[in-house]
């Protein structure tokens, strides 16, 4: 069935060469110092590792890591790992990138870094993936740890992940280190809020576009796709906290609609019951490629990177688009969204809200006291909400799209710290 996004991602789309390409378009507006630009158009620091994993079987089989520091002037590198068949470099690199654009957005005291393994999660016992959590710390130990660099979960890594990952850490080093990674389970230093972040942080996001754009949520519809903790999470709060009617949802299996909405709690137990959304009753299906053409207020890709291109971005009927999967418009998209006068809420704002109960998360660690759920939703508020209209006053005051207005502010607060510290 050739209905999943995988047939959509553009085989010749490099998400490096994206990423930096939308660097230079925002660096070229702001015309930034030659030898700031220079820098920051690579990464600062990157590790390939070899993972030699004993498997259930008796055999050894050998899987490809990686971690990317990007960029570390305004604090320690932050950013996810994921585990992924088609993981790459190039990937990793873009994300790392990307997340120095997101800790800086949002304004917090943080760096960008990304990890990844080249492998399939779903073909791995839970005692493999504990064995290669285990070796990937191993490997890369003596480059983390919480001044350093602080890992997450990503693209089919969980809390128990992060669990034996800082295990590991805490066991080469000696000592106990709640904050070396986040994303943990409860019990050993994980925060409240931080299942739910990435998506109500969107959430924080598409109701201040609406609030600008003037459109009533309580009367929206929206698409979701992908339905992993981002999308699942996004159908739940768009619905409770935004009153968005959910129209369709999708994963890797396809997609289903219903004009009258999809109740996103069952949905959600039925994806958990069933592995997959495909077949929910009441729905008719739909490809994923149909889902992104839907005629809807709110389109949320949730899944993976470069979805949107420009061959399907003519198509788009969405009024906002909530970007919650990392990099899922291309450049060439970007420019007809704009044109078309899509309000596109980009990647590195949108999704924020995981790093940003991250950091809260790693805060609290440190200090050894924690904060009540309440307490973080409304920090978390607070800070998307003052990041928004960071980003949307310099999209109206110059007159560039909210992708490049992003850039702008996030490059600026970067080149201030490194000019500050000396580097340039
Ligand atoms: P996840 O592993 O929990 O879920 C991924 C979901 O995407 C699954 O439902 C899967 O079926 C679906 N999917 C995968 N490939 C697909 C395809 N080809 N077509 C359609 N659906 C597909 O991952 P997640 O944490 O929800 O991450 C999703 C996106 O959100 C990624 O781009 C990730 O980088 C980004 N993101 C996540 C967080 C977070 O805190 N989880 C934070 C920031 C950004």
């Amino acid at each position: 069935m050739a209905n999943s996004a995988v047939v959509q991602r553009s085989a010749k789309a490099n998400p490096f060469e994206i990423a930096q390409a939308q660097l230079d378009k925002a660096a070229a507006k702001l015309g930034l110092d030659p030898a700031i630009h220079a820098v920051l158009r690579e990464p600062m620091r990157e590790f390939h590792v070899s993972l030699p994993v004993r498997m259930d079987d008796g055999a050894i089989e050998v899987f490809r890591g990686f971690r990317v520091q990007y960029n570390d002037a305004r604090g320690p590198n932050k950013g996810g790992i994921r585990w992924h068949p088609d993981e790459t470099i190039d990937t990793v690199r873009a994300l790392a990138a990307w997340m120095t654009w997101k800790t800086a957005v949002v304004d917090i005291p943080l760096g960008g870094g990304k990890g990844g393994v080249i492998c399939n999660p779903k073909r791995l016992s839970t005692t493999e993936m504990e064995r290669l959590a285990r070796a990937y710390v191993d490997a890369i130990g003596r480059a983390i740890g919480p001044e350093k660099d602080i890992p997450a979960p990503d693209v089919y890594t969980t809390p128990q992940i992060m669990g034996w990952m800082m295990d590991e850490y805490s066991k080469l080093t000696g000592v106990y280190s709640p904050g070396v990674i986040t994303g943990k389970p409860l019990s050993i230093g994980g925060s409240e809020g931080r299942g739910d972040a990435t998506a109500r942080g969107g959430a924080c996001t598409v109701r201040e576009a609406a609030r600008h754009l003037e459109i009533d949520l309580t009367k929206a519809t929206c698409a979701i796709q992908g339905f992993g903790n981002a999308g699942q999470f996004a159908a739940l709060l768009f619905s409770q906290l935004l009153g968005c009617r959910i129209v369709a949802v999708s994963d890797t299996r396809g997609g289903v609609y219903s004009e009258q909405g999809i109740d996103p709690e069952a949905v959600v137990k039925y994806k958990m019951d069933n592995g997959s959304v495909i077949n929910f009753p009441g729905t008719r299906p739909i490809s994923n490629e149909e889902l992104l053409e839907l005629s809807v207020d709110v389109l949320a890709p949730s899944a993976l990177e470069n979805v949107i291109t420009e061959d399907n971005a003519p198509n788009i009927r969405a009024r906002i688009i909530a970007e919650l999967a990392n990099g899922p418009t291309t450049p060439e998209a970007d420019e007809i969204l704009h044109r078309k006068g899509v309000f596109v809420i980009p990647d590195f704002l949108c999704n924020a809200g995981g790093v940003t109960v991250s950091y809260f998360e790693w805060v609290q660690n440190e200090m050894a006291y924690y904060w009540g759920e309440e307490e973080v939703h409304e920090k978390l508020d607070r800070k998307m909400t003052k990041a928004f209209h960071d980003v949307l006053e310099v999209c109206l005051r110059e007159n560039v799209d909210m992708r490049t207005a992003a850039y702008m502010v996030a490059i600026q607060r970067v080149a201030e710290a490194m000019k500050a510290r000396g580097w340039v």
